[in-house]
């Protein structure tokens, strides 16, 4: 018999059990629906020779009519058509007319003992709501036990048997599923190498690190590394994630990190993998919300476990972590996380590779082109692109086809990038502000020979934005020249250029244009010594907070004059941008309203229809400079 069988089983008879309980102590002797009457009524009834039966039990009475009695109304409901039996009450004084009054007109007596709830039934009533409350307790245990994982639990054992919570495995993905990261691979391969013949490492008394910890943005295939680096050693992998270790109770973490680590130890070799390290990791002593003593105890164990290794125990010990900015220092002195390997978000040609991988076992139409998908989703991770293809099949199979083409893969890259489309019934005249707008970013990217490429331009309503005009670099960049950035932010404002030129007056569509040109210009002040009164110095405005969504208070190491000076500059390079807009907009009135024109007509324009409607609107194109961003430039 499982567990689970006999878990069902004493959730059944608990069940059970609680039912009758309930039956037990609610139910009232079900008879037929009885009346009751006053003593004196009864006599009465009696006196008409109407009693037919009577039951003595204890101080009560109850029996039956020989015909039905209707009960005058005590302001009670009447019931038309009466009662058969009824109930009463033997008055304190003793009656002595009583029996012979029975006897006289012949009513069948009974008499029964004072009603005792058997012995057994006053046992149960009494334990039952003991029992439930236990039952429940237990069950709450187990429930906490069962996120511990099995086996690691309140009551004893938890650090004998807790070894089970961890995932050991021989892991089934090897190096041929990670794509790109080949200096990653190139680095772990020797790891891969000492745990496949610790031997030959020993004899030659070479020195293989002990912790290896895997550093980079989520999504970029740390897991995924760890995993592959123990399916390509085909050792047991022990993985845990440090938010598991400090759970639940108190002093289970710092046990678990000794289980963990004696478990690894005895199927040795094999690999420890801590996932999101940060979680127990964090500086000591600092921690934010409250210093966290049950996480620094972890911590501490953890620290020593790595110091505590023999020569001959061949356990590597792996992390992974997207905030090593946060790891106590002690963490990454030798001995312990010494070797640090950073996985990069994937340039186009990772890009690429992973999309190979990740479409294995999708059936691709002709049409697709792997390499154009990779070129066109700049920024994007590991997890991303698997996403994207995920939405493509989706998108193909949601239309019957038989294969994913080129034409999924554009809208999945719309739905991962912009928002699911939106059926929003526009007004004609909401859509012409939209096109205009939309149009003025797509005219300005188009003129100025620094901004990216325009991929597309649409007012459809996608996510949050009711139009987008989308830019995509050719290649992935690492550097933001100065007048890339100045051009961006012009392209960000000419939406607002074009609604003005066009209507007189701004809409509230521009928000998140407002919102980039302000915070890139702020950056280019105060991060990129980018302006000329400033100059190269950093400043620390306050960074937003990712969850609270608004700036944290931060103390300000700078003067009031400098954030006068700061402001100033800010607004120069907005106010800059915001006339070389309006300026760009004014001199290019006929290509605007083609645009815009096109636009409310297809809804969607791609690059090439953009170039066709300009140049039949008699405008030289500059030649456009392969420029790029690691991130897509959207503008809303
Ligand atoms: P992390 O741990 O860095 O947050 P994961 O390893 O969990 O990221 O990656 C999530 C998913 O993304 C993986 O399961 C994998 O399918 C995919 N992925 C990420 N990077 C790669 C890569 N280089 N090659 C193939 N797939 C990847
Ligand atoms: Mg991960
Ligand atoms: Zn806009």
């Amino acid at each position: 018999m499982n567990k689970n069988f006999w878990r069902q089983m004493v959730v059944l008879v608990v069940i059970v059990v609680f039912f009758n309980y309930l039956y037990l102590v609610m139910a009232p002797k079900q008879q037929e629906p009885a009346t009751s009457i006053s003593y004196s009524r009864f006599k009465a009834e009696l006196e008409r020779d109407n009693i037919e039966q009577l039951v003595f039990q204890g101080q009560g009475m109850s029996g039956r009519f020989r015909e039905a009695v209707v009960i005058e109304p005590s302001g009670a409901v009447v019931e038309e058509t009466g009662y058969l039996n009824f109930e009463t009450v033997l008055p304190p004084v003793p009656d002595p007319e009583l029996l012979p009054a029975l006897e006289r007109h012949d009513v069948e007596i009974e008499a029964r003992q004072e009603e005792q709830p058997s012995p057994w039934t006053s046992a149960l009533i009494y334990i039952l709501p003991w029992l439930l409350i236990i039952g429940v307790w237990w069950f709450i245990l187990k429930g906490m036990r069962n996120r511990q994982g099995p086996g690691g639990g309140l009551m004893g054992g938890f650090s004998k048997s807790g070894a089970k919570l961890y995932l050991q495995q021989r892991s089934p993905i090897t190096f041929k599923d990670v794509a790109g990261l080949d200096e990653v691979k190139q680095e772990l391969l020797e790891i891969v190498e000492y745990l496949r013949n610790p031997k030959k490492f020993a004899r030659i008394g070479g020195k293989v690190p002990r912790g290896v910890l895997l550093v980079g943005p989520p999504g970029t295939g740390k897991t995924l590394v760890a995993r592959a680096v123990a399916g390509e050693a085909e050792v047991p992998f022990f993985s845990i994630s440090a938010s598991q270790f400090i759970e639940m109770f108190v002093g289970v973490g710092a046990s678990r990190v000794r289980d963990l680590f004696n478990t690894a130890k005895k199927s040795a070799p094999s690999i420890i993998f801590i996932d999101e390290l940060d979680a127990v990791g964090r500086s000591r002593g600092t921690g934010l919300g409250g210093g966290n003593d049950e996480r620094e105890q972890t911590l501490n164990q953890l620290l020593s476990e790595m110091d505590g290794f023999e020569p001959h125990e061949e356990v590597i010990v792996m992390s992974a972590t997207n905030r090593p900015d946060v790891l106590d220092t002690a963490l990454l002195r030798p001995g312990r996380f010494d070797r640090q390997v950073f996985l990069g978000r994937p340039d186009w040609r990772a890009r690429e590779e992973i999309l190979q991988v990740h479409t294995r076992r999708v059936p691709l139409a002709e049409d697709v082109d792997l390499r154009v998908i990779a070129r066109a989703t700049p920024g994007m991770c590991g997890a991303d692109l698997e996403n994207l293809v995920n939405e493509a099949a989706l998108l193909a199979a949601r239309e019957d086809a038989e294969q994913v083409a080129m034409i999924h893969f554009e809208n999945a890259k719309d739905r991962v990038l912009l928002g699911a489309e939106r059926k929003l019934v526009l007004t004609d005249q909401e859509k012409r502000i939209t096109a205009f707008h939309e149009a003025g970013h797509a005219l300005l990217a188009k003129l100025s020979p620094d901004a990216d490429p325009v991929h597309k331009v649409s007012i459809i309503p996608r996510g949050r934005a009711l139009g987008v005009t989308q830019q995509l670099p050719e290649n992935d960049r690492y550097h933001y020249p100065r007048s890339y950035l100045m051009t961006r932010i012009t392209v960000s404002l000419a939406g607002r250029a074009a609604e003005k030129a066009t209507f007189g007056e701004y809409s509230t569509g521009a928000e998140q244009d407002l919102k980039e040109a302000s915070e890139l210009a702020e950056k280019m002040v105060c991060q990129w010594g980018m302006s000329d009164k400033v100059g190269p110095l950093t400043f620390d405005r306050g960074e937003e907070h990712p969850f609270l969504g608004r700036k944290l208070a931060i103390s300000k190491t700078f003067s009031e004059q400098m954030t006068w000076i700061i402001d100033q500059e800010i607004e120069k390079i907005v106010k800059g941008a915001e006339e070389q807009a309006d300026r760009l907009v004014a001199g290019h009135r006929k290509a605007l309203d083609r645009l815009a024109e096109a636009l409310l007509e297809e809804e969607v324009l791609d690059g090439p229809r953009i170039d066709a409607i300009l140049t039949a609107a008699g405008i030289s194109l500059p030649a456009e400079k392969p420029i790029a961003g690691d991130q897509p430039a959207v503008e809303g």
